[in-house]
């Protein structure tokens, strides 16, 4: 099985179809979640998202947006964000999204591989370093947990003896990248395929991965777009100018 793995979106379409387009063939979408939130297009994504797959977990940003959770937590300008974002989505994007459920998700047709958006002992937990993976790795029951909200592409892993973390390096920015990486038959891993629709890693090229379930190999992508498209919609729509610019920063 081909997994074609995708996460915090945001509300980018210019980044989502370009990222589509440049994608390996694949049998399934997971979607760890962030569809929304900080981009312009919040209904384009809702609605091509939805036809790409039925697989989703929900992220902190969907449930702002719709209604679930309140802005606590939120800065001001993605608070401001989710706010026109709520007036934004149509009726039934709302609704589908207030729906989507919580982290950690099994999928059902595969086997050792979960899916949450923050950390599968929180949903809204940044596993940002390899310290905040050590207890979630060691409470894992299966190979491979794909995670998003940091927008860092990579993750962790350990064999119980050794933990290390994953940042894929490449040559450059200006074109379409990706490595592939074997998974070792008994270490566990906590895969971030990246941020689709606002990377923050220093890399403004849209990221996301394929899971290989019988080759047992992830392979992550970069991939650049019309980063200009999506700054003039943030612009046309007076959602606050950072969030254009730092899609240009990948930061
Ligand atoms: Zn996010």
């Amino acid at each position: 099985m081909r997994i074609l793995v995708l996460s915090d979106i945001h509300a980018n379409l210019e980044a989502l179809e370009t990222a589509l387009a440049a994608a390996p063939e694949y049998d399934l979408v997971w979607n760890l979640g962030d569809l929304v939130g900080y981009g312009a297009s919040p209904n384009e994504v809702v609605n091509l998202s939805r036809k790409l797959g039925t697989f989703f977990v929900r992220g902190n940003h969907d449930k702002a947006c719709s209604g679930v959770s309140s802005l606590e937590g939120f800065n001001p300008i993605a608070a401001a964000a989710a706010m026109w974002t709520m007036h934004q989505l149509t009726p039934e994007n709302l609704e589908w999204l207030r729906a989507l459920p919580r982290g950690p998700v099994k999928p059902r047709e595969v086997e050792g591989a979960l899916c949450v958006h923050g950390s599968p002992l929180d949903e809204d937990e940044y596993l940002i370093q390899l310290r905040d993976a050590v207890q979630p790795l060691s409470q894992s029951q299966v190979p491979v947990i794909f995670f998003g909200h940091t927008h860092i592409q990579g993750g962790f892993a350990t064999d119980k003896k050794e933990w290390v973390t994953i940042r894929p390096t490449y040559d450059g920015d200006e074109k379409s990248e990706r490595l592939e990486m074997q998974l070792l038959p008994r270490a566990h891993y906590l895969i971030n395929p990246g941020s689709i629709g606002q990377p923050r890693d220093g890399d403004p090229r849209s990221a996301f991965a394929l899971f290989d379930s019988n080759k047992s190999t992830i392979t992550f992508y970069r991939v650049p777009y019309n980063i200009k498209a999506a700054q003039q919609k943030i612009h046309a729509a007076d959602l606050p100018a950072r969030l254009a610019q730092r899609l240009a920063e990948g930061h």
